[in-house]
């Protein structure tokens, strides 16, 4: 897939669309979901441009992966969840990705349920 610069996930890190940011480095932005599902809802994204996580995964560089998780640990860090939380990578149409730019939701602060959805 060719990554869309128009996506509203592009907007934010140009600075266009403003966010609520939680934690921010040279590797990663981490702001809160505007559509909260749990009382602690984060989506961390990488600063540079892939469409999703197989896209990451293949073409980030190993300092890129690297600054990515140590970010996304570091935002959890801040926010000092109890109890456990997700983390979720919505990829494709089937993984009900909305926003091609690779994200990884943090979900806490509530009990999230069942891992899929039966339905
Ligand atoms: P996904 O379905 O995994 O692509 O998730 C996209 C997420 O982005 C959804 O949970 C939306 O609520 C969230 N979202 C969309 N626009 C914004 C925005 N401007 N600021 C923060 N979160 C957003």
């Amino acid at each position: 897939m060719t990554y869309d610069n128009e996506n509203i996930f592009a907007k934010i890190l140009r600075g266009n669309i403003p966010n609520d940011t939680v934690y921010e480095d040279e590797y990663v932005l981490a702001f809160k979901d505007i559509n909260p599902l749990c009382p602690i809802h984060v989506l961390v994204i990488p600063k540079n441009p892939f469409t999703d996580a197989s896209d990451f995964n293949s073409r980030a560089t190993p300092d890129e992966i690297t600054g990515f998780w140590k970010g996304l640990e570091a935002t959890l860090e801040l926010l000092e969840i109890r109890d456990g939380y997700r983390l979720i990578a919505n990829t494709g149409r089937n993984g009900g990705q909305e926003v091609p730019h690779y994200h990884v939701h943090i979900l806490g602060g509530c009990s999230v349920g069942p891992m899929v959805s039966r339905n």
